[in-house]
């Protein structure tokens, strides 16, 4: 019962942040969930939960990923949620920075889907959703070149997967977040020093004086895994930062 039930739903990065949330909203609207993340002791925190089994999963690493992907069978929906954010502007973006958020951003996401599409075009029916964010060709956000530059791709690589099987039962949106509460963002206040200074700042560009929940995000993923006439979107959902 339930929207998405009978749905077999695979989220990545579940283990904290707008990922656990979403395989919560997910098992809540009915879907079977594999709730997958790089740490296991994050995971844990869902164990228990209804309808919801953990996975560890690197999607930097291509075996596993294929591996997992064969273990469980059938996927209906894929909500790529994997990503990090590195600092910086272009001058201070070092190669290696920018290949790690190619790799973790992007190409995870080219991982999963390729271990998924043949399946769900097989069976003529399938979701995929990508985590992106309003910091990508959306807007220029400062201090954030890497994650821009990749997240603009990840809109890219939903707008062409959408575009190359929509008459084939495939459906591949992105979500566009502002600032939202996780465990990462806490980590990126207190890593600038004076904590409460970061985070009026981070409030300060949301329009609505505050951030966004994780909740509320996965409220979007778990729409878009429904939303049967919605394909090739980037759906901003950021506190009227882009308005
Ligand atoms: P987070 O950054 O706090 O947590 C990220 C999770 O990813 C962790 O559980 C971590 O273990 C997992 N992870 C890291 N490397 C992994 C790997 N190789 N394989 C599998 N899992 C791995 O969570 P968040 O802030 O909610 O961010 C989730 C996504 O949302 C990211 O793609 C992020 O860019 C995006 N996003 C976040 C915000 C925000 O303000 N929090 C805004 C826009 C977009």
């Amino acid at each position: 019962t339930g929207k998405l039930g009978g749905k077999v739903v695979v989220v990545t990065a579940a283990g904290q942040g707008i990922g656990r949330a979403s395989a919560l909203a997910y098992a809540e609207a009915g879907a079977q969930v594999w709730a997958t993340d790089i740490n296991e002791e994050a995971l844990a925190t869902l164990t228990g939960s209804a309808n919801i089994e953990t996975a560890k999963l690197d999607v930097l690493d291509s075996t596993s990923v294929t591996a997992f992907f064969e273990r469980i069978g059938a996927v209906n929906v894929l909500f790529n949620c994997a990503g990090v954010v590195h600092g910086g502007s272009v001058l201070e973006m070092s190669d290696k920075d920018l290949d790690f958020a190619f790799d973790l951003n992007v190409r995870a996401m080219v991982r999963t889907i390729k271990a998924v599409l043949p399946g769900m075009l097989e069976r003529g029916d399938g979701t995929i959703i990508n985590m992106a964010s309003i910091a990508s060709s959306s807007k220029g956000v400062p201090n954030r070149c890497a994650y821009g530059t990749t997240k603009a791709a990840v809109i890219g690589l939903t707008k062409a997967i959408a575009a190359d099987y929509v008459t084939r039962g495939i459906r591949c949106n992105a979500i566009c977040p502002g600032t939202v509460e996780s465990p990462s963002l806490e980590q990126r206040m207190r890593a600038q020093g004076n904590y409460e200074e970061a985070r009026a700042a981070f409030i300060a560009r949301q329009p609505m004086g505050r951030l966004g929940s994780p909740e509320e995000i996965a409220e979007l993923a778990v729409y878009l895994a429904g939303a049967t006439y919605t394909t090739g979107q980037a759906v901003g959902i950021d506190g009227g930062w882009s308005i």
